[in-house]
């Protein structure tokens, strides 16, 4: 599954970045084991920095769209 076949709610912060881009600087693995991936809403492209956490990109979806922050940078 990609990131883009998920559908993201827009972040607290009102950015849609998640809905409006790509997701290649936004949803991606955090390791190279590829068992941890974030959702971050780029503050290099004006988001909050706001970054949430899951094993796998449906989680991340889940918790992102429960509204849950692991990580504010
Ligand atoms: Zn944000």
């Amino acid at each position: 599954m990609k990131s883009t076949d998920f559908s993201w709610n827009q972040c607290s912060c009102g950015s849609k970045l998640l809905k409006e881009y790509d997701h290649i600087d936004l949803v991606y693995p955090v390791n190279r084991e590829k068992t941890k991936h974030n959702a971050y809403c780029n503050s290099s492209l004006g988001g909050c920095g706001r970054t949430v956490y899951g094993k796998d990109i449906e989680e991340v979806n889940k918790r992102w769209n429960e509204g849950i922050t692991d990580e504010k940078l």
